[in-house]
């Protein structure tokens, strides 16, 4: 008989691990605190819809339900680009047509539970964790009456989001390092409405921002034909969510830096004034491990969500510890701090590309030189496929670890940086001088 695994915590993470690890074998039980989303419906609080890209398709491969969210999934082939006079450009994210997917955060979410409840995963809903003795594994929750209860288990794993309760009590057994942090932008959701007639007001196949250096405005499809929106804004200052905070105010403020949402939105104005004000945070500790308890996804790694990456990640953690299980066997001793070690490196890459992504998006967009950088990255890429893979592909498109992909985007970006200090580059950036000035250097050098 495997050892009992208690997972704290059935969202995304959560519901995805509970599955690969039924499938291996293991008896899993999930403690989850909310109510069962699939009878409540109740909204997870977070994000309507995510974006999904490789390391999240291979999970959902490996759990069986590609078919099912291939379905609902509405592809993005690259962000369409609102100027501040309501002009679209369309910014492919990669030469191959690779896209990422938007799909429903409780959809996804639901469909994951019911896989794993008919694997014999058993679920214990209104259950919240309040505290956990990691050294004899016993856990406590509180039920929805008000009771407590404890449960004795072999192997817990936290995947309890942001606010781990597991890994507050890891930061309680000492020698724990953990650091969270705030940015100054939180976020506020805004859905634009699909046609009468069903059809989609903007572009479905692609991810919309409207960049405005310091705020953003992004949007994605929904299957129903609405779009939701996501407006990332200062928490406090000059123009930010604490100092537009009348319909008049909101009103100017769209009118003049996102003039085609109030005809996309009607009610805009009054989503603004209802819809609550999310704030934006990282979470960084280590060692994700004590004894028998690990702790995976946002409990070990929140992450802002720029490069659409925290569910992505999460879903990796699942997918490398199956594969880790494949390599080293099956000794929890040994598994839970080889696991919590590989993954601590490339979490931290991941939350300084999201960092760097949001710079990317709400800034360089519109910026001619990141586009020019972009369009030269790309005909290199296609001259050597094989040893130009741009920083997105990366991220988004492969399964290169986070940390790698980071360091060779890092020195791609230096490397460019001579070409594009070259005189009138603009006009000759493709003339075959410039070319073999390009192709020169790269046959020198090893990223
Ligand atoms: C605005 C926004 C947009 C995002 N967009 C994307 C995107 O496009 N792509 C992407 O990959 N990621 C995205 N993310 C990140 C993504 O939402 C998270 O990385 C992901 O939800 C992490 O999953 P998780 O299961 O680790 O944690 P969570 O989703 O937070 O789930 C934790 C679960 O644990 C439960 N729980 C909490 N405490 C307890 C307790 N004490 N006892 C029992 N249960 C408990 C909670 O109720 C919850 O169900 C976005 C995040 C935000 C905020």
């Amino acid at each position: 008989m495997k050892d009992k695994i208690s997972l704290v915590g059935g969202g995304l993470v959560g519901s995805m691990l509970s599955i690969l690890l039924a499938k291996k074998g293991y008896p899993v039980e999930v403690f989850e605190a909310r109510p069962d989303m699939r009878k409540s419906n109740s909204y997870a609080g977070r994000s309507i819809n995510l974006a999904m890209s490789h390391r999240g398709w291979k999970a959902i491969e490996m759990a069986g339900i590609k078919e099912k969210i291939d379905e609902v999934a509405i592809p993005m082939y690259g962000r369409m680009i609102h100027d501040m006079e309501g002009n679209q450009t369309f910014q492919p994210y990669s030469i191959h047509n690779d896209a990422i997917y938007s799909v429903s955060r409780s959809g996804l979410n639901q469909a994951l539970m019911q896989i794993a409840e008919d694997l014999g995963v058993d679920f214990h809903f209104e259950n919240k964790c309040i505290g956990a003795d990691l050294d004899s594994n016993e856990l406590t929750f509180q039920l929805s009456d008000g009771s407590q209860k404890k449960v004795k288990t072999n192997i817990s794993i936290g995947t309890d989001g942001a606010a781990s309760e597991l890994r507050y009590a890891m930061q309680r057994k000492g020698r724990f390092n953990f650091r969270q942090d705030f940015i100054e932008h939180g976020y506020k959701e805004i859905s634009i409405p699909a046609n009468a007639d069903g059809s989609f007001k903007l572009e479905k196949n692609a991810l919309h921002i409207w960049p405005r250096k310091d705020f953003m405005l992004i949007a994605l499809a929904n299957p129903e034909g609405n779009f939701t929106c996501t407006l990332f804004f200062d928490m406090e200052g000059p123009l930010s969510f604490e100092s537009v905070n009348t319909r008049e105010k909101a009103k100017d403020f769209f009118e003049k830096y996102f003039p085609n949402i109030p005809e996309l939105a009607p009610d805009y104005l009054d989503q603004y004034e209802n819809n609550p004000v999310g704030i934006l945070g990282i979470v960084r500790c280590a060692p994700w491990n004590y004894k028998k308890t690990l702790l995976l996804g946002d409990a070990s790694h929140a992450i802002v969500p720029f490069y659409g990456q925290g569910m992505n990640s999460g879903f990796e953690d699942c997918t490398a510890l199956l594969e880790m299980m494949e390599e080293i066997g099956e000794d929890w001793n040994t598994l839970i701090p080889e696991i919590a070690k590989k993954r601590k490196p490339n979490a931290d890459a991941i939350a300084d590309l999201a960092l760097y992504n949001f710079i990317e998006m709400r800034d360089k967009t519109a910026d001619p030189r990141f586009i020019l950088q972009k369009k030269m990255e790309g005909e290199i890429q296609k001259r050597h496929p094989e040893k130009w893979i741009p920083l997105y592909s990366m991220v988004s498109f492969s399964h290169i670890p986070y940390a790698e992909a980071w360091r060779i985007g890092q020195a791609h970006n230096e490397f460019m940086q001579e070409f594009l200090d070259l005189p009138n580059i603009e006009n000759r950036w493709n003339d075959a001088d410039v070319v073999e000035l390009i192709d020169q250097k790269l046959a020198n050098t090893i990223f």
